[in-house]
Formats: structure tokens, sequence, C-alpha cells
């Protein structure tokens, strides 16, 4: 792998840029490997790539039906942030924030981590209350979070409105080394680094069975034949469900479609992310100037991966009144992606009745931000066969066992 420098931008720039390589190759698969991960999203690309890096595990196939990053990575609004509220998920989402404020170092890859601050509006009493406990649980779990008055909401988001009729802003729960990443690139990324080890990223290629023998997987059938494998990890995101039915367990997840939008690019107006999750919206500016705004989740199972009308006009309406300028933007494009919600709003990272077969699922509206502490906890699951401290808690088992791991405020509106 050619290494991406200021010298290597140079140098290309006086050959017309015909010297790069490709970021990574599109191998046809061998007849078996040591590990396939199932589905090259953010979270099946950083488990292969901690099994890599951490435990020198190599002889690894990562295959994906669509193309690298075409799920739920490439449809997210990017959010990045680790004020959760219960133990567990605290300690899960901080390793992740804090393995991407060096990931474009570590990758040589450049993710764009843009660590701008995230603020969670709290527009009722109840809420405020709500944020002062997390603040406070945040402080003893190591989180550094911060609850803020209104004067300072009002001087970080100068286009706020925070006396709103309704709902009025009592404050925020401010997170400074939140932010966003560029999602694409955290695929890309990966996905070079994985190939770089000598991994293969296959794409286009669908598994449409899972083969096993006394209780162990032994291969899996897909659109390019069957491919032998010692263990599977499967990250299908939303397609969690179909992929265990195969496997024949059942997961507790259903599937939605989550919805996004972004206006027309403006001038840059918001250098904050801003969620609002009374009113039910979200809103950040991209790089490109358009304001990122995140909705709702379909209130029926599908997999429709589609934006909807009324969508749009519940989530614009909900935020006209804290955001009044956004009255007068217009839409550009809407999406949506198929996301995996367990009851109590929190992943499972877990063995499986497969001996050798692990799952990684149920992030819900709210897994991007944990992509880099998702693949270093499922890495460690698959090479050891147990897991380590970051995916202890969070074992299907206790959805048998009731030892919930509840997330519904922290991860409310959509993350
Ligand atoms: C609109 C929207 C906004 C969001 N905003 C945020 C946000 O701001 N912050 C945040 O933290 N999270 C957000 N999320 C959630 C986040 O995107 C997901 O939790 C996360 O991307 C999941 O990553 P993944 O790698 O597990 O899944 P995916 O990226 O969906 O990857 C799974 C892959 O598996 C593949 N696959 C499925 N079935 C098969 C099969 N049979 N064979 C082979 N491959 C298969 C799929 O094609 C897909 O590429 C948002 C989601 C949506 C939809």
């Amino acid at each position: 792998m050619k290494r991406y420098s200021a010298f290597a931008i140079a140098r290309e720039a006086f050959r017309q840029h015909k010297g790069w390589g490709e970021a990574w190759t599109s191998p046809e698969p061998r007849a078996s490997y040591d590990v396939i991960i199932v589905g090259a999203g953010g979270h099946g690309l950083a488990t292969a790539y901690y099994l890599g890096k951490r435990f020198g595990i190599t002889n690894v196939a990562i295959i994906e039906k669509g193309w690298l990053g075409g799920g739920n990575t490439g449809r997210n609004t990017t959010i990045i942030r680790s004020n959760y509220l219960q133990d567990p998920s605290a300690a899960l989402y901080e390793k992740a924030r804090s393995l991407y404020e060096t990931l474009s170092q570590e990758l040589n890859y450049n993710i764009m981590f843009s660590p701008r601050g995230v603020m969670m509006l709290a527009q009722t009493e109840h809420e405020k209350r709500g944020y002062l406990r997390t603040e406070r649980a945040n402080a003893l779990q190591g989180v550094k979070t911060r609850f803020i008055g209104p004067a300072e909401v009002k001087r970080l988001v100068p286009i706020i409105n925070i006396n709103g009729p309704r709902y009025p802003v009592l404050g925020a729960l401010w997170q400074d080394r939140a932010g966003t990443a560029r999602h694409d690139a955290v695929a890309w990324g990966y996905a070079r680094a994985c190939s770089a080890m000598g991994m293969h990223v296959i794409e286009q290629c669908a598994v449409t069975g899972v083969e096993s023998a006394g209780g162990q997987v032994t291969a899996v059938n897909t659109t390019k034949g069957t491919i032998g494998c010692k263990k599977l990890g499967i990250v299908v995101a939303g397609h969690s469900g179909a992929l265990a039915d195969m496997a024949g367990f059942r997961l507790p997840v259903e599937s939605v479609a989550l919805q996004a939008l972004v206006s027309e690019p403006i001038k840059p107006c918001m250098d904050v992310v801003v969620m609002a999750n009374t009113v039910h919206g979200y809103m950040s500016q991209s790089d490109k100037g358009e304001m990122v705004i995140g909705g709702g989740a379909d209130q029926f199972n599908n997999y429709t991966q589609r934006g909807s009308w009324h969508h749009i006009e519940e989530t614009v309406r909900a935020l006209v009144e804290t955001f009044p300028m956004i009255s007068r933007l217009k839409m550009l494009r809407q999406w949506g992606g198929i996301v995996d919600m367990t009851g109590d709003r929190s992943p499972i990272i877990s063995k499986t009745p497969l001996g050798n077969c692990f799952i990684n699922c149920g992030w819900g509206t709210g897994g991007f931000k944990a992509t880099p502490g998702s693949g270093w906890a499922m890495a460690e699951l698959i090479a050891k066969g147990e897991p380590g401290p970051l995916a202890a808690e969070f074992a299907m088992t206790r959805f048998r066992e009731g030892r919930f791991i509840d997330e519904s405020v922290a991860a409310g509106v959509a993350h």
C-alpha cells in the first residue's frame, strides 16, 4: 500500500496523477478463510481491521452484497458522541470516540473527524433533569460533558431561537470533543487497511445461506459460490434478522427505515451539532454547506431504503420553532437506511447458539459513532471466542435474563 502524504500529492501532481494505485483490490473468493465477516459496512470492516491489527488474523474475507459502505454507513448523519447514561454504553462509545481522534493518522486516510461539539437541547423541565443526571453519570464514567445554560447555547449557536413559545431552550448537555466524521471515508479507510493486510474485501456478493454441522458453521453460500470458514462474524445491521434466520437462530431485533434529509448548501452558519429530542430532530452543517437534518424512524417494520414525504414535513416542522431560518431553505434530497432496533436501544455483540458464529447488531439509529469501538470489541470476541470487557454486557442473553442496558433516553431522537 502506498502511503498518502503531502509529498505523494506533490509527486503525483508532476505526473498527471497516474501513479495512484487502487485503494483496495477486488479479488475472487478463495475456497475458504479463517474468518468470514458478512457485511462491509463500517462495523464489519473495523472488525476485520482489528482482527488483523490486534490479533494477527489476516486470512479474512469481508463479504458484501452491494458496494462497500453502501448500507447505513453511507447513509447516516455522521454524529459522534459518547454521552450515554449506562456504564457499559459510556465505556464502549467513549472507546470509539477516542479511537476516532487519531483514526486518520492510524489508517493514513483522512476520515475528516471534526470534534466540533455536540449539544443535546433541554426543552422541558423533565428533559433538563434527565440531562443533569447524565452529566453526573458521565463525570463518574470519565466522559467529559457539561450542562450549559441558555445563554451559552445562544453564544455557541447564534441562529437558535431560545425563546420558542412551546419549547424554550432551558439549557443543553454539551460534549465539546464530540462531533462528526466523513462516513464513507471511515469505510474506505478501513477497507484500504484491510486490503493492505492481505484480506479480501468481496463486493457484489450476497450471502444466501449458512451451512453448519455439529453446532459449528462450516461455510456460507453466496452468489459467488460456497465459501468455507473456521469462524463467522455477522455484521449486517438492518439485515441481521435475515442472516440469523439463515444460521438457524432468532434475534430480539426489529428492522425499520430511518430517514434523513439535507438542504441546499448555504454559507457557514452553525459550527456545532444540535440535537433537539423533544421536538424530534437534529441538525448540523456539512463541509459543503448543506444543513444535514435527521428525522425519525418509520413506525412499522420494513426493508425499504427510501425517504417519504410525511417525514420531511414532520421533521422540518418540528425544527422550525427552534431554527426559524430553516423555514426558508429548500430541501435538496432525502434518503433512508434500514436500522436494527433492540428493546433496550443498546447493541448486541455476542456469541450465538452456533459455537464459532458471532453477531454484532442492534446499533439501531446510532451506530456510526461506535464504529471503531464496535470493531475493536467484536474482533476480540471472534479472536478469543469470549467477549472482552467492552463487549461483556452486550450479549444477547441479556434479554432472556432481564439485564437490559436501557438507553432509550440517550438514543432518544435518533442518536
Ligand atoms: C438516516 C440515518 C441516520 C443515521 N445517523 C447516525 C448518526 O448521526 N450517528 C450515528 O452514530 N449513527 C447514525 N445512524 C446509524 C448508523 O448508520 C448505523 O448504526 C451504522 O452505520 C451501522 O453500521 P454497520 O456497519 O453495522 O451497518 P451497514 O453500514 O448497514 O453495513 C451492513 C452491510 O451488510 C450488508 N449485507 C446485508 N445483508 C447481506 C448479505 N446477505 N450478504 C452480504 N452482505 C449483506 C449490507 O449491504 C451493508 O452494506 C444513522 C442511520 C441512518 C439510516
